[in-house]
């Protein structure tokens, strides 16, 4: 069990499956910048995030539900949850953009399964992601290999901020999207090859203006 001050945010987990180092710019160095992709997510969670309670035939839906797990030590909220009258709980995120090639979303939407399944006390089975791009709900099984992963990633992100250390930048492709790419400058800092090549230029750099500014010897001459 966790102590409140220790939980993390659901949204940390996504971050940190998307990138580790995203994670920690924007949960342990607070800097947060926004862009097309950020800017599209936000606007469509604004219904989501409406609080709105409704029901419709035999489904009771309650949006932007403040849910937790002392045992995972995590914290949020779910964009909707339906409470079906045969006692289903349904947790489903909105997302925009189309489905990702990786699980981060899915990692998500179980580690919000896992909170209310510790809450209420029931077995959630299933979920879904709703896509802005497409407007379609993709239904997500809480199998067990998914659970250890949204598990595997709290431990992780737990470990990422007991540390407190941001883990280097390592340029990918999904840099290209990323929000934080000018505060990140992950083209500069790649790996150590990459400040060898820096360092290099810099020491070239260097050679080129003595060649061109000939300088003193010890003697008060100048070289040649
Ligand atoms: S720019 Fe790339 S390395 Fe930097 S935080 Fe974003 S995804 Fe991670």
């Amino acid at each position: 069990m966790y102590a409140e001050a220790d939980y993390v945010m659901l949204s940390a987990l996504q971050h940190y499956q998307y990138c580790p180092r995203q994670c920690a710019l924007i949960h342990i160095e607070q800097i947060w910048a926004e862009n097309l992709h950020t800017a599209e997510g936000r606007i469509l969670h604004e219904r989501a995030d409406s609080r709105e309670k409704g029901a419709k035939g035999c489904v009771r839906t309650v949006r932007t539900l403040p849910i937790r797990s002392a045992r995972l030590g995590l914290s949020g909220q779910a964009d909707v949850v339906e409470f079906h009258e045969d006692g289903k709980v349904f947790p489903v995120e909105y997302k925009r953009g189309r489905p990702k090639a990786n699980r981060c979303d899915e990692v998500q939407l179980c580690a919000q399964a896992l909170c209310l399944e510790e809450m209420l006390g029931v077995a959630i089975m299933e979920g879904a992601l709703f896509y802005g791009r497409n407007k379609r709900r993709h239904a997500v099984f809480f199998d067990g290999q998914l659970r250890h992963l949204a598990e595997e990633t709290v431990s992780q992100v737990h470990e990422l901020f007991r540390t407190g250390v941001t883990p280097k930048a390592e340029y990918a492709k999904k840099c290209d999207q990323c929000s934080l790419m000018s505060a990140c400058l992950p083209k500069s800092c790649t790996d150590a090859r990459s400040v060898r090549k820096y360092l290099a230029g810099m020491l070239r750099g260097i050679d080129e203006k003595d060649a061109q500014h000939p300088v003193c010897d010890d003697s008060g001459r100048l070289s040649e």
